[in-house]
């Protein structure tokens, strides 16, 4: 087994060494490829002519100012408790973070799943919890779960803050910029393959990968293999977790529970359907209905160029604060901030 490993590494090797042909854009979409990339070493053995460039598959990068701004209101002017996933808490809104909102006195704390924030209003039940729901559709099943299990048990002081997004409408957002997608394998562990083939049909190609280094060096090998063929093409490159079918268990609670809506993405803009939000069913538990939440208009940093890194335009060395201004312990954007970021990830491995 280890021998067969190791041969599928030293051949997706030989096809990346040897590519002499036009450049390639690869889009990594997920901030997880990012990291891993670096961490990997691959990025050091790519032939120039293999680009790597970023994508907006990091939840906490393309969450947009205003939410963070939704986030700080219920926690300062409603008193609200926020539960959260860690990376959120630093990520600047148009004003003040939420760690800068704890600062002044807010209740802010760090989950790793929705079911701990309702585990907490559980025990709680002097205080609203809210739960800040980011992610894409390999997360949003659990915050499903979540909201159903509180219905079921009358849990009337726990609630969520919905940026949820899906990934379709990005790619199409983002067709323009790349040769070939590398499709985030988690997200399509719950959506299937169905829209990547339709998306090689109508001329824009890619492959699902897999986190390890040999999965991603054969995702990359496999990408200029295909390339060199000429043709639009899909690749299933990580089977062991991916299916054509996805999840359609997963698919139906949401389809269920959620209704798209149009979304910000930070540094991007709106993209048509490409959010949810709860339906009016559990608009109970909707904290922007329970608190009566006005609309907000975030202002972003003029000097944070995201939204560029995002899409692929720019690398996050092209900005200005960089590595000066800003840094993990002092972030200006939110891809300073995220675990899943591409300016930590360059940072970190000084890309
Ligand atoms: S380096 Fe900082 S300010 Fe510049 S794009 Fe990245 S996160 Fe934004």
């Amino acid at each position: 087994m280890r021998e067969g490993k190791t041969e599928v590494i030293r051949r997706a090797r030989e096809i990346l060494d040897n590519y002499r042909g036009k450049e390639i854009r690869i889009m990594e979409v997920c901030g997880t490829y990012t990291h891993e990339i670096f961490r990997q070493g691959i990025r050091r053995i790519l032939p120039p002519s293999i680009r790597l460039i970023s994508g907006p598959g990091c939840p906490v990068c393309v969450t947009p100012v205003d939410y963070i701004d939704e986030a700080v209101c219920l926690a300062l002017e409603h008193g609200a408790t926020i539960c959260t996933f860690g990376d959120l808490v630093r990520v600047p809104g148009s004003g003040r973070s939420l760690m800068d909102a704890r600062g002044q006195g807010a209740r802010i704390r760090v989950v790793y799943a929705p079911q701990d924030a309702a585990a907490y209003a559980r025990n709680h039940g002097d205080e609203q919890v809210v739960f800040l729901s980011v992610g894409f559709e390999t997360t949003t099943p659990s915050v499903c779960l979540a909201v159903q299990e509180a219905e079921a048990e009358g849990l009337v002081n726990f609630s969520i803050l919905t940026a949820n997004k899906t990934m379709p409408a990005a790619y199409e957002a983002m067709r323009g910029s790349t040769d070939a997608f590398l499709y985030p394998g988690h997200v399509h562990a719950i959506t299937g393959t169905a829209v990547c083939e339709e998306l090689a049909a109508r001329g824009t190609s890619g492959v699902v990968a897999g986190f390890t280094a040999r999965e991603l060096l054969t995702a990359l090998a496999v990408i200029v293999k295909r390339t060199e063929e000429g043709s639009p093409f899909f690749e299933n490159c990580y089977p062991r977790v991916v299916r054509p079918e996805g999840s359609p268990a997963a698919r139906r609670l949401m389809d269920q529970m959620l209704e798209p809506c149009d979304a910000r993405w930070r540094g991007i803009g709106i993209l048509p359907d490409s959010g949810v939000k709860l339906r009016e069913k559990y608009a109970a538990f909707d904290a922007r209905v329970r608190f009566a939440l006005p609309a907000m208009e975030g202002r972003e940093n003029p000097a944070c160029r995201c939204g560029e890194v995002l899409q692929g335009k720019c690398l996050p060395a092209d900005c200005g604060v960089f590595g000066t201004g800003c840094t993990p312990e002092h972030p200006v954007g939110a891809c300073m901030v995220s675990g899943e970021g591409a300016c930590s990830a360059f940072y970190l491995y000084g890309g």
